[in-house]
């Protein structure tokens, strides 16, 4: 495919990765992507909501803000995908029912629905009686909850395929290795692998929790920390047509999101480590809050857990650094990477047309 624009490299291939390439190329960029594995890091683990309502959390009303413009950003981005490999994105907008599992997670309801009004958020209350379809499957004690409305989710595997198929029809390289250095020296970017070295114009450094390669490692003013969070994938009962569930139980957080066909993905752990594993008392007390809320998973199948590493700033919040001139360095997506990958490869594009 010929060059319109320039030459743009892109390290990790995760969603924010695969998703700044996408954008990159079909702005008319030749894009190179490196990763020795795409879609492996947290993106594998990730439940895929854009839920801006849902992850309302005091101190964090910024974080809302981006969150709130992710949704039209995913619709636009869906669009995109369809033009180019003429398949659909599955981009599912049923809101969250948010409940309480007990008394006192039901007064965390209640300090929820407070934060969230003065976030100028408008969750619904909600009762059984009034809504029992929403309800379906929910333990019979649970009489009320918050709905709402905004709340979507996609399939981080189907974005990672689709993406895939969608940058391999609009010529970006993808090259399986990983990217031991990095440099910018007379107007180009150069990266160096095991196996040789390129150059472009621009370079976007997405590589989520891991750390940076040498020669911008050292330059950068942010820094990430890895939060480990695992997922549990079940099948069973078939809630896609009802909203994604959130609960407080115990204090804890918990949610399930349900596919079509019954695949359900519980979550989800959060736990501040750098080891891929997963420890047998937060997989208990996981499943417990899951059988709690949904007693209906009682009978379901269990298909497998997934770990992945939250790249999480000082702040909790993303962050776009411009490092050395022609490198920028998109991370600190933390719980919402996937939500804001649109919006992350805005900025890439942004960054790279500001060079041109
Ligand atoms: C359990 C769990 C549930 C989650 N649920 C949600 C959710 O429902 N909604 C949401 O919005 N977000 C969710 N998240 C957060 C989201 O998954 C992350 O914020 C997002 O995946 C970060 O994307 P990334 O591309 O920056 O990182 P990653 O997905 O980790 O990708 C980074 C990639 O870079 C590659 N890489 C690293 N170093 C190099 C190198 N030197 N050379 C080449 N390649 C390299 C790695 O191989 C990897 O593939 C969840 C996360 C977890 C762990």
């Amino acid at each position: 495919m010929s060059s319109t624009r320039g030459d743009a490299l892109v390290v990790g291939g995760g969603v924010i990765g695969v998703t700044s390439a996408f954008r990159l190329a079909r702005a008319g960029w030749r894009v190179t992507l490196f990763d020795p594995s795409p879609g492996t890091g947290a993106t594998w683990a990730a439940a895929g909501m854009i839920a801006p309502g849902a992850e309302i959390s005091s101190g964090e009303e910024e974080n809302y803000r981006q969150q709130l413009g992710a949704l039209s950003a995913w619709r636009e981005v869906s669009r995109d995908l369809y033009e180019v490999t003429g398949t659909e994105l599955d981009l599912c907008e049923n809101g969250t029912l948010l409940v309480g599992f007990d008394a006192s997670d039901r007064r965390l309801i209640d300090q929820f629905e407070g934060v969230a009004h003065s976030f100028g958020a408008k969750p619904l209350r909600v009762l059984r009686e009034d809504c029992d379809e929403m309800f379906e499957d929910v333990s019979a004690g649970i009489r009320e909850g918050l709905f709402l409305a905004s709340d979507a989710w996609v399939d981080p595997d189907q974005v990672v395929a689709l993406l895939a198929r969608a940058n391999d029809a609009l010529g970006v390289d993808v090259v399986r290795q990983q990217v031991l250095s990095a440099s910018s020296q007379n107007n180009q970017v150069e990266v160096t692998t095991a196996e040789g070295s390129w150059r472009a114009d621009v370079g976007i450094l997405a590589t989520g929790a891991s750390p940076l390669p040498r020669g911008v490692a050292e330059r950068v003013a942010k820094a990430v920390r890895p939060v480990r969070g695992t997922t549990v994938r079940v099948r069973g009962p078939d809630r896609s047509s009802r909203p994604m569930l959130r609960a407080y139980v115990r204090g804890r957080s918990f949610y399930m999101v349900s596919r079509p066909g019954g695949y359900g993905v519980l979550g989800a752990s959060s736990d501040e480590h750098q080891d891929i594993l997963v420890e047998v008392g937060e997989l208990q007390r996981l499943l417990r809050d899951a059988l709690d809320v949904v007693p209906s998973l009682e009978s379901a199948s269990f298909v497998e857990t997934r770990q992945g590493l939250r790249p999480a700033s000082n702040d909790l919040a993303p962050f776009f650094e411009i490092v050395q001139d022609r490198w920028a360095w998109s991370s600190g997506h933390y719980r919402h990477g996937v939500t804001l990958a649109p919006l992350a490869a805005n900025q890439a594009l942004g960054f790279a047309q500001s060079l041109s």
